[in-house]
């Protein structure tokens, strides 16, 4: 049985716009200057929390907690107002679904978001039922902490040698690799992906339909006509 964990913003889901409005929001609250997008962005995957105590410094660190709740409120404000629509990467959605329709496959996700975000994701995109273990900032350590990876193991019983993590930070490959199981690095997100191999990627690759060969190389995963 292979177990097969994506990251979702930067990896499935193509998010930046909302959470860039998310943090320009925060630091508006605040009356911090908001940081370019690339900056933001370059935060992108780790929790809430740490990502604005990392953005804002030493000197404003008293201000992280309301800025993480301004955030999270207009996320809400956004995704009730139907606004919050972020697509699925180009071949997302065929890479899940072919995934899915193996027997020797179990899919996952390791989130940097908290659950509700997941569960919008599934409504917007529907997507339940595919994934067999989600694991969310709600109950985890940010990224890279290997928490997320050794739940997705015990959830599951799957072999760390037949698992793999996808994701598109270092982050990612780093939680992988602490964890114990593979690490596939995606470039199509938001992080400067020159160093996803320093940090443990042991395939890189550029578009989703190169997913099934990496998958075969690296897992031995068998090849199967669906
Ligand atoms: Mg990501």
């Amino acid at each position: 049985m292979y177990l097969i964990i994506f990251d979702v913003d930067g990896t499935l889901l193509d998010s930046q716009n909302t959470i860039v409005h998310g943090f320009e929001a925060a630091f508006a609250a605040v009356g911090l200057p908001v940081p370019g997008r690339k900056t933001i962005l370059s935060i992108v995957g780790r929790s809430l929390d740490m990502a604005f105590a990392d953005l804002v410094g030493p000197e404003h660190q008293d201000k992280v907690p309301e800025m993480a709740a301004v955030y999270r409120a207009e996320k809400i404000a956004r995704r009730k107002a139907g606004l919050d629509q972020d697509p699925l990467y180009p071949g997302a959605r065929e890479a899940i679904d072919r995934l899915h329709a193996r027997e020797d496959v179990l899919l996952g996700i390791a989130t940097g978001k908290a659950l509700r975000g997941v569960h919008h994701m599934m409504d917007v995109h529907d997507l339940h039922g595919r994934f067999i273990t989600i694991q969310t900032a709600d109950t985890s350590p940010s990224k890279p902490h290997p928490d997320m990876i050794e739940r997705a193991l015990s959830e599951t019983g799957a072999d760390p040698e037949q698992t793999v993590m996808i994701g598109d930070t270092g982050f990612d490959m780093a939680m992988a690799r602490a964890g114990g199981v593979h690490a596939i690095g995606v470039t199509w997100g938001y992080h400067d992906h020159s160093q996803l191999t320093a940090d443990g990627a042991e395939r890189i690759i550029h578009r989703f339909d190169e997913l099934d060969q990496a998958l075969i190389e690296l897992l031995k995963m068998e090849k199967e006509t669906v």
